[in-house]
């Protein structure tokens, strides 16, 4: 049996609730199906020790602050979780949990969404899946060879997991400072960077890089000089376990290595360090595949936009994923934002007929 509603989220974490909460604004109707059975997104999968890069006040949705953790400047993903399942219940988001879905269909005058559990027909689609499910792991020589160990971000736990083992991580961005520092004390750590670590400076964290996103949008918008991006000021938060690390010693950085090794990883000028895990800290893809019939996929997987609506598909808007949808978008305080506009855009489509 196929349900019809006008407008269908696809994805219930923090981007998929933003939407739900503007679009109840609107006074639309609309559902959000989401894959997991429990609210929380991908804040549900990370690793024990994560830490916000921002304090709970400034790590807030649209509508409703969050609360700061007891004890902790920087909450961690365990508080996030409780906050999104906290949203979902108090705005009475109407989020179905446990449906996965597998693709979207331009029929007629809507389109057509299909699940695992059922069909829906809607006049909009808010496409909100995040990359959590796509992890990125380059390709290198040897990688097959490798008989150790070889995991992810995404499935990385705890360091307990790893004691006493020799770990190579890779990886230069936050999640690799925050997992090589969390393995610096239980580990034998070897870790390599593409190019040397890049700190900001210690009383830079999360509220800082949201006004230079924001700045710079204003700046973009009001036709201004680029004032610069976030990235020119570096790229690893030094959160308070990462500064430990760093300011320990034990956050030293090798450059990347060409090649692995039955045993472990050899750099160009043949030097080897033998593992028997290799953590690849090396970034997410966005999780696009149940668009693949609209056919919207342009350069590196991406489907250009304009905001948030996709420009070949009007009745599609792409929340989260990166700053292509919308500066900070992917962040829990700058997705606001961008599920306003999307709402407002698909509230205007809605009401001419379209
Ligand atoms: P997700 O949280 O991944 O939610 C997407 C939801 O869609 C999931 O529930 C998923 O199961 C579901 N889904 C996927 N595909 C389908 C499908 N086909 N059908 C139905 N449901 C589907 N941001 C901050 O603001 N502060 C931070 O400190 C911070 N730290 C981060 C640390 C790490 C290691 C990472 C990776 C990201 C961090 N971020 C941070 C960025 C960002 O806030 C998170 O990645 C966040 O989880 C993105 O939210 P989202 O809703 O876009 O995606």
């Amino acid at each position: 049996m196929t349900q019809r509603v006008d407008v269908v989220v696809v994805g219930g974490g923090q981007a998929g609730l933003a939407a739900g909460y503007h679009l109840r604004r609107q006074g639309q109707d609309f559902v959000v199906l989401d894959a997991q059975s429990t609210p929380g997104g991908a804040w549900q999968h990370t690793w024990d020790s994560l830490r916000l890069f921002s304090p709970a006040a400034y790590s807030s949705l649209p509508g409703r602050l969050m609360h700061p953790q007891e004890g902790e400047t920087y909450p961690d993903a365990q508080h996030v979780v409780e906050y999104l399942a906290d949203y979902e219940k108090r705005y009475e988001l109407p989020v179905q949990h446990g449906v996965e879905v597998r693709s979207v269909h331009r029929d007629g005058p809507g389109l057509r969404v299909m699940t695992d559990c059922g069909e829906w027909q809607a006049r909009a689609v808010v496409s909100a899946t995040g990359s959590w499910s796509r992890p990125f792991l380059p390709a290198l020589p040897g990688g097959d060879r490798f008989s150790g160990a070889q995991l992810h971000t995404a499935a990385y736990r705890r360091p307990q997991d790893f004691s006493g083992q020799r770990v190579v991580v890779v990886g230069g961005g936050n999640s690799g400072a925050q997992i090589a520092a969390d393995l610096a004390y239980e580990a034998e750590l070897t870790w390599v960077t593409q190019r040397p670590p890049r700190y900001l400076a210690d009383d830079i964290d999360g509220r800082v890089l949201f006004d230079v996103a924001t700045a710079r949008r204003r700046a973009l918008d009001e036709g201004r000089t680029d004032v610069g991006g976030v990235a020119s000021l570096g790229d690893i938060v030094a959160v308070p376990p990462v500064r430990g690390a760093r300011d320990a010693g034990l956050l030293r950085a090798a450059p990347m290595f060409v090649r692995l090794t039955q045993r472990g990883v050899e750099w160009a000028d043949g030097t080897r360090a033998e593992a028997d895990a290799i953590i690849w800290c090396t970034g997410f893809r966005p999780a696009l595949s149940h668009l693949a019939p609209l056919g919207l996929r342009g350069t590196r997987g991406r489907i250009a936009t304009d905001g948030t609506r996709a420009v070949a598909e009007p009745r599609l808007h792409l929340l989260g994923y990166g700053d292509w949808t919308g500066p900070a978008s992917a962040t829990l305080i700058g997705v606001g934002r961008p599920a306003r506009e999307a709402a407002r855009e698909i509230a205007a489509l809605l009401s001419s007929g379209a």
